[in-house]
């Protein structure tokens, strides 16, 4: 006996019931990133017998899973950020959500949940902006954040893969991260503790690597710092800051302007989709001006050595939320180093130019490259 194929995810099957009790919308200053949720979701299930069902747009609902279920237990969870805009004719338009597909198809894999015809999910994720699209909120920073989310469903307490699964998608309309101009971060490089390690599963996005570092966060907001600085090894490198990737400016000891990032290649850094776009960009339009770009590991000690000469340019994180978020102070090994900023502004002239060149393509005002379809 020939079993049969699995269902691949195919949003041609998609249904649509919609809610019979929409919400109020609110009001943009009301907007707190990840509080308000629209008045759907898309939810499609999976199991190993038959594979993906058809995928549905419902009205936004609780879950109802048995506490045996095998996500509470063993962290079966994966997920992606990404957002939708409005641009000036109206048009909605997703950034990059190619990237988010493949990145969330990666993440999965590395936890033994099914895998998915990313195009699909995205044809069926852009079907579910549309049944929401009053919830779109319109004008410059505006976006609507979108949460796909990956678990297993398994009621069991045995360690294995799972045979049932649910993606489901939810959103939520947020305003600008800096509603009055960039707001330029302190740091407190976390020396005591790690968030990945080669060979681990820092570049997967999986629930399982948020949670431990919530503390690390609250202690560096103790000592008065805004984030904390991700480090690895007895070296010191830079991996990330918070929940973002890390980017420096220097001129480096070869006397090049060099824009650098730790590289992806070891499992210890999350490939950000805003971090590709960064290294695109100023791939095309750095690099002319003279720039080097350069994904290499460099350490905290060669910052402050920098920071000593007089050569440190300046830092910024760069993620969905905040696109780039300029870094003015890093505090390592009892000492606080000085980044440099513009005068009088509170971001470094790359991470401004950078978020400038973003939002004018994710708004539409710019085409590049088909990154913001809509
Ligand atoms: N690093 C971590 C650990 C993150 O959680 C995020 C946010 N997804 C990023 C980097 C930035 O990724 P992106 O640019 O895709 O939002």
């Amino acid at each position: 006996l020939s079993t049969p194929a699995l269902q691949p995810l195919s949003a041609a099957k998609l249904t649509i019931e919609k809610t019979a009790d929409p919400k109020p919308l609110k009001e943009p200053h009301e907007l707190v990133f990840g509080h308000t949720f629209t008045d759907h979701m898309l939810a499609i299930e999976w199991n190993s017998e038959t594979g993906w069902d058809a995928p549905k747009i419902t009205p936004y609902q609780n879950l109802s899973l048995d506490p045996a279920t095998c996500v509470f237990h063993y962290g079966f969870e994966c997920f992606e950020g990404m957002k939708a805009y409005k641009d000036a004719n109206g048009d909605t338009r997703i950034f990059r959500g190619d990237r988010n597909m493949s990145r969330f198809n990666n993440s999965a894999t590395r936890i033994a949940l099914p895998t998915f015809d990313g195009e699909e999910l995205l044809k069926a994720i852009a079907e579910f902006v549309k049944v929401d699209d009053r919830w779109v909120p319109r004008g410059q920073g505006y976006s609507l954040y979108l949460r796909p989310t990956l678990i297993g469903t398994q009621k069991t307490l045995g360690i294995g893969p799972t045979s049932s699964a649910l993606l489901y998608v939810i959103a939520s309309p947020v305003g600008p991260y800096y509603p009055t101009g960039f707001k330029a971060v302190s740091l407190w490089a976390t020396t005591d503790k790690v968030r990945a390690w080669p060979g681990g599963f820092g570049n997967a996005k999986l629930g399982a690597n948020y949670a431990p570092c919530v503390a690390p966060q609250v202690a560096a907001a103790q000592k008065g710092y805004h984030q904390n600085l991700w480090l690895f090894g007895e070296e010191n490198y830079v991996t990330e800051v918070g929940t973002m990737n890390c980017f420096t400016a220097w001129v480096n000891e070869d006397g090049v302007k060099e824009l650098i990032t730790a590289p992806t290649t070891d499992g210890t850094i999350l490939e950000g989709v805003t971090r590709d776009s960064v290294l695109d960009l100023a791939r095309e339009r750095l690099v002319p001006q003279g720039w080097a770009v350069s994904e290499k590991k460099y350490t905290m000690d060669q910052i402050k050595k920098a920071a000593d000469e007089g050569r440190l340019l300046e830092m910024f994180g760069t993620g969905t939320a905040a696109t780039c978020a300029p870094i003015k102070r890093v505090h390592y090994k009892g000492e606080d180093i000085s980044v440099p900023l513009q005068p009088g502004k509170e971001a470094g002239p790359v991470a401004e130019q950078m978020q400038k060149w973003i939002m004018d393509i994710q708004y539409g005002v710019e085409e590049h490259k088909g990154w913001a379809r809509h």
